[in-house]
This record gives C-alpha cells, sequence and structure tokens, in this order.
C-alpha cells in the first residue's frame, strides 16, 4: 500500500539557482521545494507525497486554490513534488518513528481521477482473486530494492496512460475486469468491446490452460487519448499462469503476444543494466512518447528479464516523467 503521508527524513538540502528563500529538499527518492532554514539535513518531518488530498483544516488552508491536492509542481525552474510539514502538525498522541504512516491520523485520502461510464462497466463481482490486481510502486521509495538489484538485467516498457483491463479464461469461461471489479457482458464497455474486436476468448482458448493476460487499454475517449491514437485498443505487459500462480518472464511473454497476434506496450530498452540511482532512473522517464514522439511518455516501468519476486510480490515498478505530471496538473 501506498503511504501518501508518512514520518521522513531530510535527506539533503541544495541551494536553488537564483532564489534565496527557497531550496531543494531530498526525502525518500522525492525531490521537493522547502523554504529556507525551515528544516535541516536529518530532520524528521510529515511527508506528504503527490496525489495526497488534504483535509479542511486549518493548517492546510493555503491549499485550498489547488483544490487541497497535492500536485507536482515547478518553482523557479525546479521540480518540486510533494511537501513537507514538521512533525507538530501530527496530534498528540501520534507514532514518531520515522516511515510511520500518518495518513488516516491526518485525514488525508487519495485524489483519484473520475472515470468515464464507458471504461467503468457494470460489476459482475469483486476481481478474481486468483490474479493478482495490476500495479507498480513509484521508483521513489524503492531505494533498498534498487540498491540489491543494481547492475541486473532489466526490460523497460513505455507506461501508457490508459485504463488497466484483465482478460483471463478460468475453466473454459472467459472473463472481463477492469483494475477493481469483474464486468458483466456489455456492448458499450470498452472493455468488451475491445475484447470481442481483438478476438480476445478465442485467443485465450486456445491455451488450453487457465490463463489471464493484463494491458492497458487506450485511445479515443480514455483519459484524454493524450497520444492521439484512433479507435481503441489493449496493448499487453503481464501474462499469467492462473494455476501455478506465475507470470510469464519477459522472453516468452513476447513470444506468445507474436504468437497470438497482440500487441504489447512499447519496449524501450531490452536489456538494460539497472542503475540504483532514483535521479537518474527519474531522468530516463523523462522522454517523449514512441507512440507519439511530439507528446511526453507518461513514463517507464522497469521489470528483471528474469521473473524476481520479494515479500511485497513481483519485483517491478515504475517512474513516472515529472513533465508529463505538469503538463496535465498531477
Ligand atoms: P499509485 O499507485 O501511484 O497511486 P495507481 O495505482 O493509480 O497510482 P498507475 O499510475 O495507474 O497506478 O500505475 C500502475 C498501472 O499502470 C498499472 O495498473 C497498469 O494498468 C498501468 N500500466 C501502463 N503501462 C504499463 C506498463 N508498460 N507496464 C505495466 N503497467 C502499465
Ligand atoms: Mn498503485
Amino acid at each position: 500500500m501506498r503511504k501518501l503521508a508518512s514520518i521522513q527524513r531530510i535527506k539533503a538540502l541544495e541551494p536553488i539557482a537564483e532564489a534565496d528563500a527557497i531550496e531543494k529538499a531530498t526525502v525518500l527518492g522525492w525531490e521537493l521545494v522547502v523554504k529556507k532554514g525551515e528544516f535541516q539535513v536529518g530532520d524528521l518531518c510529515v511527508y506528504c507525497e503527490i496525489d495526497s488530498l488534504m483535509p479542511d483544516k486549518p493548517i492546510f488552508e493555503f491549499l485550498k486554490p489547488r483544490g487541497m491536492r497535492i500536485k507536482t509542481i515547478r518553482l523557479r525552474g525546479q521540480i518540486s513534488q510533494g511537501i513537507c510539514f514538521p512533525l507538530s502538525i501530527l496530534p498528540a498522541d501520534s507514532p514518531t518513528d520515522e516511515d510511520a504512516d500518518v495518513t488516516d491520523l491526518l485525514g488525508i485520502t487519495k485524489y483519484e481521477p473520475p472515470i468515464p461510464a464507458s471504461l467503468a462497466g457494470k460489476a459482475k463481482g469483486l476481481f478474481p482473486s486468483f490474479i493478482p490486481k495490476t500495479d507498480e510502486t513509484r521508483v521513489q521509495v524503492l531505494q533498498g530494492l534498487l540498491d540489491k538489484y543494481a547492475g541486473e538485467a532489466f526490460y523497460i516498457a513505455e507506461k501508457l496512460d490508459g485504463s488497466s483491463v484483465t482478460y483471463y479464461v478460468r475453466d473454459g469461461v472467459f472473463g472481463v475486469c477492469s483494475r477493481n471489479l469483474e464486468l458483466i457482458e456489455d456492448d458499450t464497455n470498452s472493455m468488451w468491446k475491445v475484447a470481442r474486436a481483438m478476438d480476445i476468448e478465442a485467443k485465450l482458448l486456445s491455451l488450453g490452460k487457465n490463463f489471464a493476460l493484463q494491458g492497458e487499454i487506450v485511445g479515443e475517449g480514455i483519459q484524454g487519448n493524450k497520444l492521439k491514437l484512433r479507435g481503441q485498443t489493449v496493448r499487453f505487459f503481464n501474462a499469467f499462469e492462473i494455476d501455478t500462480y506465475q507470470f510469464v518472464a519477459f522472453a516468452d511473454f513476447k513470444a506468445l503476444m507474436q504468437r497470438l497476434d497482440l500487441p504489447t506496450v512499447p519496449f524501450l530498452d531490452e536489456n538494460y543494466a539497472l542503475s540504483n540511482n532514483i535521479g537518474e532512473l527519474v531522468r530516463l522517464a523523462t522522454r517523449r512518447s514512441v507512440v507519439l514522439p511530439e507528446a511526453w511518455a507518461e513514463g517507464i516501468v522497469l521489470r528483471p528479464l528474469v521473473e524476481k519476486r520479494e515479500m511485497q510480490g513481483r519485483v517491478s515498478f515504475k517512474a513516472i516523467n515529472p513533465e508529463f505530471l505538469l503538463k496535465y496538473g498531477e
């Protein structure tokens, strides 16, 4: 689970060119602007990530013009993501240990963009428990994991800004799911329409086993169609064997998609030696889309060529392009 607000240490403070009232702070792998002198290196603070929706309390009053939402901003040329408060904003009996989650305690919730009806669909039930939901952790909170896997062979995919879709076959029955729900068949629902147009049910059945494919539905009417696609399509990023509860490794995934004649997300580098420098990974994410070169990519997703597991699940994470977030007000 993402910790939107937590107790964190100020790791570094650096000057910002031609600015004397503000400076750049590093907290976790995030960079943000703070008032000069408000914090010292090594101080603990309450750090709130972007996407935090702050409660209507006097201390957060200054965020009212921004809809109480913490977004990516640029100040004096410096990108700033998140916000630091002194520990004194916490109620009296709060935890004080580094990394403690104070999201609920402060009444902070996550900003969620509205979902159009054509994507929401009608629920048949919850997302099936025999398939993992799609999700990617932000690289800024993964320094330990990066140190562990630095130098290993990874691949880099472009992150597409659409909507997550899961197609599966289990005991001969075909299912279609959005990010959190299984959906009833309905010809006004984009995920079902694309499934029929791409012949996904027959393709999954041809595998002769219980299997799921997960991808991003993109195109007209979805998330502003920033890549100016015509129509709608799904670009796949996961293949999952239900009975063994395992993801198919990269090379086999690519071969399978080719055999089924299904499109994948764009792969930008298929043999990348992982850097453990978060700044460098964010720079790698600061790129144009290979789908539409005049548009910013949303970011990148990095995964090892050979599947690896950690306690929290599969090793796989994202770096979001800050220029994309700035441009689209996130
Ligand atoms: P957060 O967890 O940061 O609050 P979120 O859970 O809404 O945000 P997203 O930013 O949508 O997550 O990132 C994860 C999603 O990215 C996945 O669920 C998947 O639908 C989508 N995605 C797009 N492109 C890719 C890709 N190339 N590889 C993996 N996932 C991708
Ligand atoms: Mn998530």
